[in-house]
């Protein structure tokens, strides 16, 4: 059958939209009728951690607009190159928590597996935009010890697929890795956190779910989106078709300054993702990472929309509010009193 023979060569249409990303400053300026005045400063701070983003996520930003709170979480600043002290380049001290490469194993029952060292978006407050990537490329020798430091630790319960973003790797090798994790009696659970069902929703394609979700294992993939204005359509058909393959759904986003730092733009998330079938799940505060200062809500800010957040919605729809602190054996719950909503 001629449709038969085609299906073993699909196109690789998400490999060719990711390839097609914007990494030239100049260009996402013009593509949103944005001032070139933004332009020396991008390009000074993109020397340090590279520009990139996926055209379905620029798709969403409101053209002319250098507030839109999309274009903020990738668009490099001057703001980036100033020194701040207490904002440094491996602020979780994740480079000791590495026992072997491709594992941060940090706490009990669950374990980061470093599927693809690569991300399709570079998000301007991210922690790992300091992190040796390039020892965590792993050869099958060593996919092969990362799989036995789960097979030999009866404790853990939980895989989580992580990255970088670990559905930039192929079908192929995701189907081969939650087979062989599915193999391992003690592991329950299978958890992927990704950023691409927003940034490029074309990522989710039925043989990406057949991938992950063939085995025993009950599959939670875990979004990361911080703005109600990421879910366009494309995004909310994506999340959709996870949801039909009984895919538990959750999101974590972090609380950035000028991106939703306010009662407004929290109700937005919440209300959206729960149109969509998530519930969110954290809200972090932002990592002391070096070049990301301009993005930090105080505290008292944090803790008061919190209030704000928990009389508005839902219990079920208030995300919890968290710190990641080097050292600590989860990550720590800010307490939120209603009194100082
Ligand atoms: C966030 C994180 C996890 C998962 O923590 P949960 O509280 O289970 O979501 C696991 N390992 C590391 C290193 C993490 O940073
Ligand atoms: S998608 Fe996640 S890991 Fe990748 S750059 Fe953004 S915040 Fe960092």
């Amino acid at each position: 059958m001629i449709h038969g023979y085609s299906a073993a060569v699909e196109p690789a249409r998400w490999q060719n939209i990711l390839a097609d990303s914007v990494t030239d400053p100049r260009e996402l300026l013009t593509r949103l009728q944005l001032g070139l005045d933004l332009l020396p400063a991008a390009v000074a701070a993109d020397k340090s951690f590279r520009l990139r983003v996926p055209t379905p996520f620029i798709d969403l930003m409101q053209p002319g607009n250098p507030h839109d709170p999309l274009l903020r979480q990738i668009l490099p600043l001057g703001d980036e190159l100033l020194e701040h002290p207490g904002f440094v380049s491996d602020p979780l001290g994740e480079q000791h928590s590495n026992p072997q490469p491709g594992i941060v194993h940090k706490y009990h029952g669950r374990l980061l597996l470093i599927v693809s060292g690569g991300c399709a978006v570079n998000c301007r407050y991210c922690f790992r935009r300091h992190f040796p990537y390039a020892d965590n490329n792993l050869s099958t020798t060593e996919w092969h010890q990362a799989l036995d430091y789960i097979r030999q630790d009866d404790s853990i319960k939980e895989v989580i697929l992580s990255g970088g973003d670990p559905l930039i790797a192929t079908d192929k090798r995701l189907a081969w890795l939650t087979t062989e994790i599915a193999g391992i009696p003690h592991v329950r659970r299978l958890r992927v956190h990704t950023r691409l069902p927003l940034v490029l929703p074309q990522r989710i394609t039925e043989s990406l779910i057949t991938a992950l979700t063939a085995t025993r294992l009950p599959l939670t993939v875990v979004l990361h989106c911080n703005h109600a204005n990421e879910l366009g359509t494309a995004q909310r058909n994506a999340i959709q078709q996870l949801r039909q393959a009984g895919v538990m759904l959750l999101n974590q986003a972090v609380l950035l300054r000028g991106v939703n730092d306010n009662l407004t733009d929290l109700c937005d998330l919440s209300e959206n993702l729960g149109d969509t079938g998530v519930l969110p799940y954290y809200l972090h505060m932002l990592d002391h990472v070096r070049g990301a200062q301009h993005f930090l809500v105080d505290e008292a800010t944090a803790t008061r929309l919190m209030a704000q957040l928990l009389i508005k919605l839902p219990g079920f729809m208030v995300p919890r509010l968290v710190r990641e602190v080097a050292g600590q054996p989860a990550k720590v719950p800010i307490p939120v009193d209603l009194v100082y909503a």
